[in-house]
């Protein structure tokens, strides 16, 4: 039995990771996995999920099964945080999902269970996770031009030129923000515009959201999303707490889904639940419980609030400070795309060789299409990587 079992292709950030620990240079630098690091290279624990995790240690009496779709109070807090107060409750089916990703794999079931033939198009460049998924499902997948490799910004005529095949039944994956992994985002204008196309085709959009609040702020980095779900009568959203709680091994995730009467949504309700005990009965609760609490309590949010918004300056400096030192360098502004782009990633643009170069010479470890983890830098070592860019011919 077993033997009969084909080798599936290692993920291939997780085996850079594995290259990066192996690698004896002292002085190597890690841009490769998507976690948030500090100036000393830590993913520290948040100081209000600390407190909370204290606060729920001493109170929690029970740890027996929870609700199959998670407890009602987190679907309220997590709903609120990414369509806004006074959202639509009665729109709203959610369910507690392990990470971000058991959301959009749960999302994809669903989606597959209503329509199983409907094309799910996705950005090109995209999340992998998203491609291998889909492919794991057998759905049909296309992909739309996203990514300008000359400006390293959107290519939104491009975009919209594509997406006007989408048919009636058909799925859009749209980044809510943060794209991962160009760091390149759409604009308002933009997203009202694919609103637009979404309503004249009659296609769903599925919105992944995993770093709301290291963009632009809690609150901007869900602007496109709320203006999707005030438009459009049925959108999935599946959201992760891994980045912007920092709690990325609790696996605390989240599907919403917006339907446009109670009816559908309790079909979807129901629809959830049951796709939650097939897969793994209940998500974990111990992260999403944390998550409840900080939301709910003036002063943990605020505490939160607090920290997560130093996350957010933090790479936004670092955007800075490296566009800064390669305008220096470059004596051009070629690389301001870098301080242009938002959340923990930019595409560099650069060449595979190029990225090899940047390895096997500097010790510098960047994803082969790339992508580098800002969050990898502090303000000694974004000096070093813009000279090793410039020494790379990138
Ligand atoms: N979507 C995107 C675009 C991501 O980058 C990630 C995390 N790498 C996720 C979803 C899911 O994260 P998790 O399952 O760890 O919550």
């Amino acid at each position: 039995m077993l033997n009969n079992l084909k080798p599936q292709a290692p993920d291939k950030i997780l085996a850079l990771m594995g290259q990066f620990r192996a690698d004896p240079r002292a002085d190597k630098i890690d841009l490769g996995v998507g976690v948030y690091k500090d100036a000393t290279g830590l993913t520290p624990v948040m100081r209000a999920v600390k407190a909370a995790e204290k606060q729920l240690w001493e109170a929690e009496t029970t740890k027996t099964y929870t609700a199959l779709a998670g407890e009602p109070a987190y679907h309220a807090a997590m709903a609120g945080m990414i369509l806004g107060a006074g959202y639509p409750a009665d729109r709203v089916a959610a369910l507690a999902t392990v990470g971000g990703t058991g959301a959009i794999r749960q999302a994809l079931e669903l989606i597959r269970m209503a329509n199983p033939d409907a094309t799910i198009w996705v950005s090109d460049p995209t999340w992998p996770n998203h491609l291998t998924i889909l492919a794991y499902l057998g759905m049909k997948t296309r992909l739309y031009r996203y990514f300008d490799a000359d400006t390293r910004g959107v290519n939104f005529a491009g975009m919209m030129d594509d997406l006007k095949e989408v048919k009636a039944g058909d799925v859009v994956l749209l980044h809510g923000c943060c794209h991962n992994p160009t760091g390149a985002n759409l604009n308002l204008t933009e997203w009202a515009a694919v609103a637009d196309l979404l309503e004249r085709s009659g296609a769903m959009p599925l919105i992944d959201l995993a770093y709301q609040g290291f963009g632009d702020g809690l609150d901007a980095d869900a602007a496109g999303t709320r203006l999707i779900a005030a438009r459009l009568p049925q959108v999935l959203i599946a959201a992760s707490c891994s980045k912007n709680f920092g709690i990325y091994r609790e696996r605390t995730g989240i599907l919403l889904a917006l339907a446009p009467d109670t009816a559908t949504r309790d079909l979807a309700q129901g629809t959830m639940a049951y796709l939650n005990r097939q897969n793994y009965s209940f998500a974990p609760d111990h992260g999403a419980r944390l998550v409840t609490m900080i939301l709910t309590d003036a002063s943990l949010r605020k505490e939160w609030e607090t920290e997560l918004e130093q996350v957010r300056l933090s790479m936004l400096g670092l955007r800075e400070q490296l566009a800064s030192e390669l305008r220096a360098l470059a004596g051009s502004d070629r690389f301001g795309f870098i301080a242009q782009h938002r959340g923990m990633f930019s595409r560099l643009g650069a060449s595979p060789e190029q990225v090899e170069r940047l390895r096997a010479e500097h010790g510098i470890y960047m994803v082969g299409d790339s992508r580098l983890n800002i969050a990898g830098l502090n303000a000694t070592t974004v000096p070093i990587l813009a000279r090793a860019i410039i020494d790379c011919g990138i």
